[in-house]
């Protein structure tokens, strides 16, 4: 293994999976983008743990989940790219409180709660991607956030010691998590509420219908592509306090952007959409474009919500 050798790790140290040259963008929610050198499937905390602290530190690191919210670029991501499988999506309900593996998806932790009526984690069902990438984003959808029903997180420290998390240690905020880049997050402990079972599928139904119809949900996206500007900003800009992203992007023409198969999404404009043959570079050149056009002519500078990482061609 030619790139392990030049990242310093003897793949038989551990028991995970290493595989070379991943072409990780195509498997990518927008389904393009370039391959990793280096991919790492732990079998175990211990395992991943023991990764950590033997891996140089001076070597490129990336974490990544359901890749519901990245960008992988054309040049591919160099060092090694850590992903969560199956080993790390254990769910299991004590009471009111879910334990969730880092790699368990969200949809799969908002189906456990409902069906012992534990409510309150029925938003999680909305969001593509793993409990990791919840964390890492406080992702979170229709009035809720991650940070709301958290009451404690497990992580890996960059150099693997093991992390017990306490929200209030987390600085977790409008899509933002403080916990230092690089750390790993092995798994969530959510709690919500007894409820009525029917109650909690109920409102699970409906936003799977609200999403359906809101959102384009079969197309190759990463979610919303900016993150709405705070209040603050808009007023600098003198522009109405609430003011969303898709508004913006809408007033400078966004509707009608194309970059080769980058566009915005009809149905919702702050989602960006691989329209075909869309290359990585498409797609953040749309996203740089639109960022540009607000700022000239709106005074706000929208923020990319969606990570791009990796080198571009
Ligand atoms: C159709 C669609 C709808 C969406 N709707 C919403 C929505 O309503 N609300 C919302 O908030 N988001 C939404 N998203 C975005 C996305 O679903 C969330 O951001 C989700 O939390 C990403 O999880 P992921 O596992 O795919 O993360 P990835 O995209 O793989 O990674 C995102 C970030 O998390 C980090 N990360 C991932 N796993 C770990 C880990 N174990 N430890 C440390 N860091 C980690 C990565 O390094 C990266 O920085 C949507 C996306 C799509 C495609």
């Amino acid at each position: 293994m030619i790139a392990a050798e030049k990242l310093g790790v003897n793949i038989y140290d551990f028991d995970g999976e290493f595989t070379e040259n991943v072409p990780l963008g195509q498997k990518s929610w927008f389904r393009c983008g370039g391959s990793v050198d280096l991919l790492y499937e732990p079998d175990d905390m211990n395992d991943l743990a023991r990764f950590l602290k033997y891996y140089p530190s001076d070597s490129q690191l990336t974490v990544l989940g359901g890749m519901a919210n990245t960008i992988i670029r054309d040049g591919g991501v160099r060092g090694c790219v850590v992903q969560l499988g199956k080993p790390f999506a254990e769910i299991n309900v004590q009471g009111t409180k879910i334990m969730a593996g880092a790699g368990a998806l969200n949809g799969s932790v908002a189906a456990a709660a409902a069906k012992v009526g534990i409510g309150g984690l029925e938003f999680l069902s909305g969001i593509p991607g793993t409990v990791g990438g919840a964390l890492r984003m406080n992702a979170g959808a229709y009035g809720a956030e991650v940070k709301d029903v958290l009451s404690g997180a497990m992580a890996l420290s960059r150099q693997g010691a093991f992390l017990p998390l306490l929200p209030d240690e987390m600085d977790m905020r409008y899509r933002y998590c403080g916990v230092p880049e690089g750390t790993v997050f092995v798994g969530a402990i959510f709690e919500g509420k007894a409820e009525d079972k029917g109650e909690v599928k109920r409102r699970l139904k409906e936003i799977k219908s609200k999403r359906q119809t809101t959102q384009p949900i079969s197309e190759k996206t990463g979610g919303s592509t900016f993150a709405n500007p705070s209040d603050a900003e808009l007023e600098m800009a003198g522009l109405p306090v609430g003011t969303k992203a898709w508004q913006l992007v809408e007033s400078v023409g966004g509707r009608d952007l194309q970059i080769g198969g980058a566009r915005m999404s009809d149905k919702h404009l702050n989602f960006m959409i691989n329209a075909g043959d869309a290359t990585a570079s498409d797609l953040e050149d749309l996203g740089d474009e639109l960022i540009k056009r607000v700022q000239d002519e709106k005074g706000v500078a929208l923020h990319w919500e969606i990570r791009r990482i990796g080198e571009r061609l």
